[in-house]
């Protein structure tokens, strides 16, 4: 099973993933917990070039293609040979941030986005939990976390609510894998919707 997450900065992914992760392995499954960008060595350094240093470094374009290397590496080296030997992989983020980033955030170039991915990706997961969340209050959230790469971050709360809607109408184009949860409730009840929406793939 293929399974990421997507949401936009502060929704509480990371720690999902991990919830998600712990509570899989605790019903006896083996995981691959990963992220994006990164998740292999080689995406882990692309990750460094572009989420670190001066933000206007590479242009949207050039942005696009290092994602999508990132992502083919990552797919390549850890997502396929985990999926092949029978690991559920739950992957922090993967093609639809960069549908939502790269292909919004800085003009219209979904288009680019979506023929690129098709070029060089083609795999979408079987399941997408979006973690749905109130700009203002994940927006609080990111900027209350300690971290030296968040150069992202900085987009500010329109941004912010142009990602949240991208997200949901992605969640209705690609509908047969998205399942929407509320990031307001508490951790824990969050994680329990997620936990049930991953052990009834897992059944099926
Ligand atoms: O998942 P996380 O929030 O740690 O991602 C790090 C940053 O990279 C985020 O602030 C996100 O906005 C940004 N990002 C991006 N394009 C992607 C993936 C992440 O701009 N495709």
């Amino acid at each position: 099973l293929f399974l990421t997450f997507e949401g936009i900065d502060g929704s509480g992914k990371s720690s999902q993933c991990r919830l998600l992760a712990d509570h899989l392995r605790g019903l006896g499954r083996e995981v691959v917990l990963t992220r994006e960008p990164g998740g292999s060595a080689g995406a882990e350094e692309i990750r460094s070039l572009v989420l670190e240093g001066d933000p206007d470094r590479w242009s949207a374009e050039t942005e696009i293609l290092l994602f999508t290397a990132a992502r083919r590496d990552h797919l390549e080296r850890t997502i396929l040979p985990a999926l092949a030997a029978g690991k559920v992989v739950i992957c922090d983020r993967f093609a639809d941030s960069t549908r939502m980033y790269q292909g919004l955030s800085r003009g219209d170039l979904r288009a680019t986005v979506d023929s690129l991915h098709k070029l060089m990706i083609g795999r979408e997961p079987d399941v997408t939990i979006l973690i749905d969340m109130d700009p203002e209050t994940g927006l609080a959230r990111a900027k209350g976390r300690q971290g030296t790469e968040e150069r992202f971050e900085d987009f500010g709360l329109a941004l912010q609510e142009k990602m949240r809607a991208g997200f949901l109408s992605l969640a209705d184009e690609f509908a047969d894998r998205f399942r929407i949860v509320d990031g307001a409730q508490d951790m824990d009840a969050v994680a329990a919707d997620i936990a049930r929406i991953a052990e009834a793939e897992l059944d099926q």
